[in-house]
């Protein structure tokens, strides 16, 4: 069968598996429909409610191919929540939908709804449409150190700088794609070292992608999605480190033969601080 081709965006339902973590860290499986698929993302209605800062895995199921995902928006409709998700990987298409040439990105002036520095952004095809549908877009701000919602000012960039005086510069990758910048954003400082226990034996591991939800790590041993594992991040030899229950999301073989694993961590409940 042809791929289908699309205009963009595309209100082509398919279907999909949806793995990632919830607010609470809870992992979860869910199966649903996409609403419309662009060129680099999917909006799909789900039940659960995923962290915004949070990535998940977008399956098909009946090719079985996987992409991973992160929150840009979120909208509602009849039936619940609508998230609005971006591939990581800009060429992943799970669905092989085929999209007419790219035309040119268009930039826009956003501000951080938290502490309202500004940046230069170019927009890729799905964060046009959720900022045009809801004046928003999540992205993860630098100075906030946390996923934050931005919205398109008219401003001027460089008219009002952070009030903190960190020397940072709050328009990163003027030039850089959607993806490189969140890439860019999420690696700074983040050549952390892990440590991984699984039944009792530890093993240090480079990691990257941190967040407060979790991290990436690769290794040549294979924990299988699904697996608990217990992670101090960072990790300092002869320190004490405090580990962490976490789960193993996802796990790809890389070309290499290494396995590059998500971590997302667990929350658990009765914990100091809890707050349903
Ligand atoms: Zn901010």
């Amino acid at each position: 069968m042809a791929n289908p081709i699309a205009t963009t965006p595309a209100k082509l339902q398919f279907p999909v598996e949806v793995i990632g973590a919830d607010h609470y860290g809870q992992q979860f499986f869910e199966r649903t429909r996409t609403l419309t698929i662009h060129r680099n993302g999917v909006s799909i209605p789900l039940a659960n409610t995923v962290a915004p800062d949070s990535e998940v895995i977008l399956r098909n199921p009946e090719n079985n191919e996987e992409a991973i995902a992160f929150i840009v928006g979120q909208t509602r409709d009849d039936t619940g929540h609508v998230y609005w998700l971006a591939f990581l990987d800009p060429s992943a298409a799970p669905w092989h939908v085929q999209f007419p040439a790219v035309v040119a990105a268009r930039m826009v002036e956003l501000e951080c709804s938290g502490c309202h520095s500004m940046c230069a952004h170019s927009l890729s095809d799905i964060e046009l449409e959720i900022l045009g549908a809801t004046r928003e877009l999540t992205r993860p701000c630098k100075n906030c150190d946390m996923s934050r919602i931005w919205r398109e000012t008219s401003r001027e960039a460089m008219e009002k700088k952070p009030g903190n005086s960190s020397g940072q510069d709050p328009s990163p990758g003027l030039n850089a794609s959607p993806i490189e910048e969140r890439r860019e954003n999420r690696r700074m400082a983040m050549k952390t070292v892990a440590c991984v226990r699984f039944s009792g034996v530890e093993v240090v591991v480079a990691c990257e992608d941190i967040s407060k939800g979790g991290f990436r790590f690769t290794s040549r041993k294979e924990y299988p999605a699904g697996t608990r594992v217990e992670a101090a991040v960072p990790y300092t030899k002869s320190s004490n480190n405090i580990f962490c229950l976490a789960g193993i999301l996802y796990c790809h073989k890389m070309p290499d033969g290494q396995f590059r694993h998500g971590v997302t961590y667990i929350k658990t409940r009765g914990s100091i601080g809890w707050d349903p």
